[in-house]
């Protein structure tokens, strides 16, 4: 009889998840591990869960071996074990997020280079005397020695078995340590609030900080003694931004503040950088990261702080795949390395606001601008009684004060939260409407690119001359206004005004973009018309006036967190008027002036949007009073996914703690050629939701063309 094998468990990161395999000596949780899968050899994690006993001795398979000198420490496993629970997904997904450089476990080989021994050959010829010149400065590597020297294979080849030259590897450079000394001058409410972060971080231990106050008031600088108390200790920072245009605006600051470049963390990343990066934050020598979402599943050697910037973006949800909350996340990822998380906002989502308020959260404000600049002076122009002409979008008030604000040779910001020309095409004589082929959606006018395009699955059309349906010519008709539209009516008012339009569809990427945003920033522009990129972060000094063509958007279409987004968007983009000259202004095209979201931002209220907002949340039983989360059915045909979200409906557990509502019809009711149903459903905070739900998805299987995504804490309602 075979002696009883030690035992380990071993998380893969996929599917299969956990599996226990024999261990040749005892393997402690965390290590990096090669083990036999069929027939290949994968990399996986020991875990900390107990081994399977019952599987057979003769039928386990051994642990090959270590695969890397990095471990995953206890939080991260934690971590890991808790996302996939929160989140309702296997462990392995979410260890696949931990590992996905996973090239970096291994280290790479160092370069070798060259140099001379000190040993003299039996003569110098002159090749072998180009070669010792060619090495006097230094070390070269192989090739660079050959092209320095002109030296041939063979000669240096012959210096090497003669060991007058010998190779040895090339140290990495070490990347610099971060400079504290510098220490701007802070004012007294940011001396506090640094003084308490500092301390926090300081006592390592963890804690939830909202750090709250307008734009411009020195958030940045105040977090940024967060991330200083970090590395006097030692220890890494990591900073979550909730787009990647806005990581080089940080990263120019943190670099001129510290003196060293932060390791950045985006898609926008090669693979062999994201992999040298993943290695350096694994061994400790990365001391910051600034990134999106998935950098919080970075294995830091030893994380002292992070950092969620716009902590109320949604952009923080990950929407597909596994369906997180990152700033919900980064709150765990503190927890369980015992660290504090600061959450920074000008606006904090109404959940933050209402935890700081029952005192789960600590909070922090920073009361005014920095350099005594006021907020802009925000009016309503009401759109009942100051109607632009028929088919134009600029109300005649809006017009007279963006004439004012060029005659000063002061720039003016058009705010309209929608990309294209217009949002919706039709036929004037038979009325056919354009509609995605693959989603219950109407495709939007790209005029610039002459093209009719979804915004949800990304189908495009050229823009026909005829109209398909009765081949009426020149009949269809732009319904609506987007950006480009927009300009078109600018620079039809404004003629002689440079005017430009921001948003996503830039063509060139980021870093046209960047461009111009560097040229609004240097008044190289007049008249900006922009969708919400130009809402965040950005500083144009000459901008004086905003105006915001319908500030009723995204009132009304249905979801809890209307108000708070629509909110969040007009204190944000009204933000940019005057940030460093007195006297900005804002105007709010709207058809309800007296809607409680429009009346906090006129009299700047914005503890009155709060109050408002926490009662509606309250009576209606939502976050974070009571938990929500959504179940989305999808299938390719219509009976299909509405059999199986009513099968769901049938088995919902009842009683007081659950309530599901649905199945309905989704919003967006085809996406991508899918038919989709929504389930809801709410439960009181301490309800075990998760485990309610597994028990209860669990008797209705997936089957045929069904899929299913549970998203916890929904965002979106689409
Ligand atoms: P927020 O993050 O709240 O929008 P920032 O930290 O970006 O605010 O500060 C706004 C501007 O004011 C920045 O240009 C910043 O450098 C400057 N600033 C803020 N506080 C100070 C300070 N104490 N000393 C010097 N400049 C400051
Ligand atoms: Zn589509």
């Amino acid at each position: 009889m075979t002696p009883e094998p030690r035992r380990v468990s071993v998380l893969l990161p996929h599917q299969l998840g956990l599996l226990t395999y024999a261990a040749p000596e005892a393997l402690a949780p965390g290590l990096v591990v090669t083990v036999p899968l069929g027939r290949r050899d994968v990399i996986g994690v020991v875990w900390d869960d107990a081994p399977d006993p019952t599987i057979d001795a003769e039928r386990l398979k051994p642990v090959r071996g270590v695969a890397s000198a990095i471990t995953l420490g206890d939080d991260l496993r934690r971590f890991v074990d808790f996302v996939a629970r929160y989140t309702m997904t296997p462990r392995g997904a979410i260890l696949k997020m931990v590992l996905r450089s996973g090239e970096g476990l291994v280290e790479p080989k160092p370069q070798m280079a060259l140099r001379l021994t000190g040993a003299e050959p039996d003569r110098w010829t002159p090749a072998r005397l180009a070669v010792r010149d060619a090495l006097a400065a230094g070390p070269l590597a192989r090739k660079a020695l050959a092209d320095a020297s002109g030296a041939s294979a063979a000669v240096i080849t012959g210096l090497m078995k003669a060991g007058v030259i010998a190779e040895e590897a090339m140290a990495r450079e070490a990347l610099p340590a971060p400079d504290l000394s510098k220490r701007p001058d802070l004012t007294a409410d940011q001396a506090d609030a640094s003084a308490r972060l500092r301390a926090i971080v300081e006592a390592k231990r963890f804690e939830t900080v909202l750090l709250e106050g307008v734009t411009g008031s020195g958030k940045t600088e105040v977090f940024f003694e967060a991330i200083a108390a970090a590395f006097a200790a030692g220890r890494q920072a990591l900073v979550l931004m909730p787009e990647i245009a806005l990581t080089p605006m940080v990263t120019a600051r943190l670099a001129s503040r510290f003196g060293i470049v932060p390791g950045e963390w985006h898609s926008d990343r090669t693979p062999a950088a994201r992999v040298a990066l993943w290695r350096d934050v694994a061994m400790g020598r990365e001391p910051i990261v600034v990134g999106a979402r998935s950098a919080l599943f970075l294995p830091f050697a030893d994380l002292g702080v992070i950092v969620v910037d716009e902590e109320h973006d949604q952009s923080f949800k990950q929407e597909d795949g596994v369906i997180y909350h990152a700033r919900d996340m980064a709150i765990v990822r503190a927890q369980a390395a015992g660290i504090p998380v600061v959450l920074a906002s000008a606006t904090p989502s109404v959940e933050s606001r209402i935890n700081a308020d029952r005192g789960r959260y600590e909070r922090l404000v920073l009361p005014s601008r920095y350099g005594a600049v006021s907020m802009p002076h925000v009016e309503a122009v009401d759109l009942r009684r100051d109607a632009p002409p028929k088919g134009e979008w600029i109300s005649p008030p809006v017009r007279a004060a963006v004439s004012e604000t060029l005659e000063r040779g002061e720039q003016a910001l058009f705010f309209l939260n929608r990309r294209g020309y217009a949002p919706l095409t039709v036929c004037r004589r038979c009325g056919h409407r354009f509609h995605c082929p693959n989603c219950a959606a109407s495709l939007v006018e790209h005029r610039l690119r002459g093209r009719l395009v979804c915004h949800h699955c990304g189908h495009e059309e050229g823009r026909p001359r005829v109209c398909p349906s009765c081949q009426g010519e020149d009949t269809l008709a732009p319904c609506g206004p987007g950006v480009e539209r927009l300009e078109e009516e600018a620079r039809m008012l404004w003629p002689k005004a440079r005017t430009t339009v921001l948003s996503s569809d830039l063509a060139g990427g980021s870093k046209a973009l960047g461009a111009a945003l560097g040229a609004v920033a240097r008044g190289e522009v007049d008249i900006i018309v922009g969708t919400q990129l130009v809402a965040k972060g950005y500083t144009f000094p000459n901008l004086q006036l905003v105006a915001v063509v319908d500030a009723d958007l995204g009132l009304e279409n249905g979801d809890p967190r209307a108000a708070e987004r629509t909110f969040q968007l007009l204190t944000q983009v009204t933000g940019r008027a005057g940030r460093v000259h007195e006297g900005g202004r804002a105007l709010l095209q709207t058809h309800a002036p007296d809607h409680p979201v429009i009346q906090a931002m006129l009299r700047g209220d914005q503890e009155a949007f709060y109050r408002e907002e926490t009662e509606v949340r309250r009576q209606g039983a939502l976050p974070p009073y009571h938990r929500l989360a959504a179940v989305i059915v999808s299938a390719t045909d219509r009976a299909e996914a509405h059999g199986h979200a009513a099968a769901l409906a049938r088995t919902a557990p009842h009683g007081p703690d659950v309530e599901i509502l649905g199945p309905a019809e989704a919003p967006l009711s085809i996406l991508r050629g899918r038919f989709r149903y929504r389930l809801l459903v709410r439960a009181p905070r301490a309800t075990p939701l998760q485990d309610i739900m597994a028990a209860w998805l669990a008797e209705v299987p997936v089957r045929g063309t069904v899929r299913r995504a549970v998203d916890i804490d929904p965002q979106s309602f689409l």
